[in-house]
Order: C-alpha cells, then sequence, then structure tokens
C-alpha cells in the first residue's frame, strides 16, 4: 500500500474525483500536464475551481514557481485528465495513474525556471511508494504541437513509469511539452532539488532546513499565542516530515514549533533510540538529519 494522500498537500474539492482502478495487474504510472495559463497563488486558485467546475480533476495541481501541491483525490483512485482510447479507459490504467498538473504552458517548458521544494519531493516519494519506476518508457517529449511523441498503447500498458500527457494513447494533448526529464526525476526526495536557479538565501523553498532556525522556533513557539511562528519556513519541512512518519496530524502542520509538533519531535527522537532530556522534543542535528535523509531535505546550520 502507497501513500493516498500526500502530506503537506492541500485538499482540493471534496476528494471525490474518481473509482476503482480498471488494471490494477498493470505497471504504476505517473502522466505529467500543463495547464497551460499562468502561476501564482490566484492562478492556482481559479485553475482548481475551473478543473472541478468542468469535471476535468487531476490527482495533482503543483505551481512549479512556488512550490504549492494540491490534491483533488485519492492516488489510489481514477482521476479525470486524460481521454478514453477507444474502450480503454487511460485514466484507470495501472495500479495507479497518477495525474499531475502543472501551473505551466507545454511551449515554455517549465524545468526551465522552476523551483521545486518540499513539496515536490513529496509528491515523487509518493509515486515511488506505488513503485513506480524512475524511467520514461515512452521516451521524448514534443517540443512543439508537431512534434512526434510515441503514443504506443502496448507500452502504455505494459511499462510502468513517467509519462507524459503527449504519450497516452487515444489523446491529442502535447502537454507537457519539452521538459528535462532528468531534472523531474532528480528533484526527488534524497536528491539535491534540480532548481534552475540556485540563489542562496531565497526563499524558494527549497529542501533545506537550518538546525539554529528549528532549535529556535522550538524555543519560542510554544510560549508564545496558538500557531505563532517564528522560523515558519523551516519547521514546516519538518512538521510534514514528521507528519509522513504517522507523529503528527496535518491540522498541526502549520509552520509553528508548538507542544504538538514538540511531542511529535520527542516520538521520532525515540524512535531514534534517544531517551529522556534527549528525546526532549527539540531537535538536534543527528536526529533532524536523519529525518531529512528519509524526507528529503538537508541540513544547514
Ligand atoms: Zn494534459
Amino acid at each position: 500500500m502507497g501513500i493516498t494522500w500526500i502530506p503537506g498537500a492541500e485538499r482540493l474539492g471534496d476528494g471525490d474525483i474518481g473509482g476503482g482502478m480498471d488494471t490494477p495487474e498493470e505497471p504504476p504510472r505517473i502522466v505529467w500536464h500543463t495547464t497551460e495559463g499562468g502561476a501564482g497563488d490566484a492562478e492556482f486558485d481559479s485553475t482548481a475551481d475551473y478543473l472541478i467546475e468542468i469535471g476535468a480533476e487531476p490527482h495533482v495541481l503543483y505551481d512549479p514557481t512556488t512550490d504549492r501541491i494540491g490534491q483533488f483525490g485519492p492516488l489510489d483512485e481514477s482521476a479525470r485528465a486524460l481521454r478514453n482510447d477507444g474502450d480503454d479507459r487511460t485514466n484507470r490504467t495501472g495500479r495507479v495513474c497518477i495525474q499531475v498538473e502543472v501551473l505551466a504552458r507545454a511551449s515554455e517548458p517549465f524545468t526551465d525556471y522552476w523551483r521545486p521544494g518540499p513539496n515536490f519531493a513529496a509528491l515523487l516519494d509518493a509515486a515511488r511508494s506505488w513503485g513506480v519506476p524512475d524511467a520514461w518508457p515512452a521516451g521524448d517529449l514534443a517540443a512543439d504541437g508537431a512534434g512526434y511523441t510515441s503514443r504506443d498503447s502496448d507500452t502504455w500498458h505494459s511499462e510502468g513509469g513517467h509519462y507524459g500527457h503527449a504519450n497516452v494513447p487515444g489523446n491529442d494533448h502535447w502537454d507537457p511539452g519539452a521538459v528535462d526529464r532528468s531534472a523531474i526525476l532528480a528533484a526527488g526526495p534524497g536528491d539535491a532539488p534540480a532548481a534552475a536557479d540556485d540563489e542562496p538565501g531565497a526563499s524558494s523553498g527549497a529542501a533545506e532546513v537550518s538546525l539554529a532556525n528549528v532549535v529556535a522556533a522550538a524555543g519560542s513557539d510554544p510560549d508564545a499565542p496558538q500557531g505563532a511562528t517564528s522560523h515558519r519556513d523551516d519547521v514546516l519541512v519538518v512538521e510534514r516530515a514528521l507528519q509522513a512518519e504517522g507523529l503528527l496530524s496535518a491540522e498541526w502542520v502549520d509552520g509553528s514549533f508548538g507542544t504538538s509538533t514538540q511531542d511529535a519531535y520527542a516520538e521520532w527522537q525515540s524512535r531514534c533510540g534517544y531517551e529522556g532530556d534527549d528525546a526532549d522534543g527539540v531537535p538536534g542535528r543527528t536526529s533532524l538529519e536523519k529525518l531529512g535523509a528519509e524526507h528529503g531535505f538537508r541540513v544547514a546550520g
């Protein structure tokens, strides 16, 4: 059993977008799309509403400029982003058929300018949890609407991995464009995020956590008003990892290192073999690096 709801993803709509897979004995896959519009929060919100309104929900909506992620339905059920291939219901092919709409245009490959962060890593982690291999079995993606891509039905049914909408039989869209296929695979957990523009200190949500900031937050947030944040970005990354470990419920993944987060972190320290004062819920370097190694972030000073 894999991850059905991506830790830290916003829930979009009522969570009910499809049903069971037709061919769960076939290998798992993830399919990439672009929305053919802009990015940013307003676009994210209006696109989510639009996809719900027209009944064309993917599983996931992703903003490559902010690392914002939302999810419409569970990954182990079908979504609604593909056309059928005759009687062949492509949305329901495989163990999973995870559809991702990226807020971008196929004519401007999003991997040229994106800033993948912890949410993108969490998406790839979820795909891998279903056994989706790090491969693009249909090969090249199209650089324009006239470009040739393989939409071979045998490949689609027999091979798991990453597909573009441009690779799905019975469909005629050419999204997501000529994105860098290896950069997408390399932005998964445990790997350095393949940010196109690596300015230090930019608020990109790059998967790096400051130990000093997290320790400071653990010192000040519990006594501050409920939900107060002092180092929100760092704390959120840690909280998402604790949530993925099953130690912290979603309501406390809020960027505030309050008592619930401290309790969860103390549990993590216990799992790491610490006892007593060493498992007090205030992060130390070793336990934080261990959490980062499992959940795709690095620890800085
Ligand atoms: Zn598409």
